[in-house]
């Protein structure tokens, strides 16, 4: 469903990704783990072009992200979900979440509305519906956050470090309702340093360093088995 080709990006001369050639399956949930600094950002975002690719090439069901007609219809198709929660402040959470496909989608406001309030069921906010993000805590901002995205009716989700900015108490809320997209079949990408969540969850994790995907396998082998030393220390580091 998700296919990288021979993928390499620079930023500058700075080699950030080093000819990536990995697939991710339709209702597969990949997590991608790895360093600081080794390439999880960079890759998930050239999935929806958020950054460009100077060689090579990433096809979501056939069509190149890269080369395509119109990046925001492609764009429509992917949800993404970033660490700081980019609610628009100024908007309620109804708001939020029928925005962007009453604009884009061009679908009756009513039906959005009915859609939009069903989605802050399923993350456990339908009483905040008229609350302002500000007036919201991280984790529940999130959960809006997801729940925005998932408004769009996407095929993809994506995930950077969803919960890496989030009050400890507030990680598992969050991890829930992305335990429940994954087991509904959504084809996920999360970049995450929850190891539990990898373990329970994955299908597959990506372990990357130094802008490549050194080690691919299904969680019970990676952390059971890792291959490398750079995944055995990282693996350490993070216990
Ligand atoms: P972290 O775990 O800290 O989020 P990461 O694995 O997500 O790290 P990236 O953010 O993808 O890493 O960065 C990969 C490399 O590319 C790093 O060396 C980083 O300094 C560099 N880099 C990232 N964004 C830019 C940019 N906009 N301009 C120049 N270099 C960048
Ligand atoms: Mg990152």
């Amino acid at each position: 469903m998700i296919e990288f080709k021979n993928v390499s990006k620079w930023y500058g001369d700075y080699q950030a990704l080093v000819n990536i050639s990995a697939q991710v399956t339709q209702g597969e949930v990949l997590v991608v783990c790895g360093p600081s600094g080794s390439g999880k950002s960079t890759l998930i975002r050239t999935i929806n072009r958020l950054e460009p690719i100077q060689e090579g090439k990433i096809l979501i069901d056939k069509t190149d992200v890269h080369d395509c007609g119109s990046i925001d219809e492609m764009r429509s198709h992917i949800g993404f979900v970033f660490q700081q929660f980019n609610l628009f402040p100024h908007m309620n959470v109804l708001d939020n979440l029928t925005m962007a496909p009453i604009m884009l989608k061009r679908a009756r406001k009513r039906d959005v509305e009915e859609h939009a309030q069903a989605l802050l069921e399923r993350v456990g906010l339908a009483h905040k519906a008229n609350a302002f993000p500000g007036e919201l805590s991280g984790g529940q901002q999130q959960r809006v956050a997801i729940a925005r995205a998932l408004a769009m009716k996407p095929r993809i989700m994506l995930f950077d470090e969803p919960t890496s900015a989030l009050d400890p108490e507030m990680v598992n809320e969050v991890l829930q309702v992305m335990k429940g997209l994954a087991m509904e079949g959504m084809t996920m990408v999360c970049v995450t340093h929850e190891m539990n969540f990898a373990k329970d969850v994955a299908d597959m994790v990506w372990f990357m360093d130094a802008g490549k995907i050194v080690e691919q396998a299904p969680p019970a082998d990676f952390f059971t088995n890792p291959q490398t030393d750079r995944a055995k220390k990282f693996l350490a580091d993070i216990r």
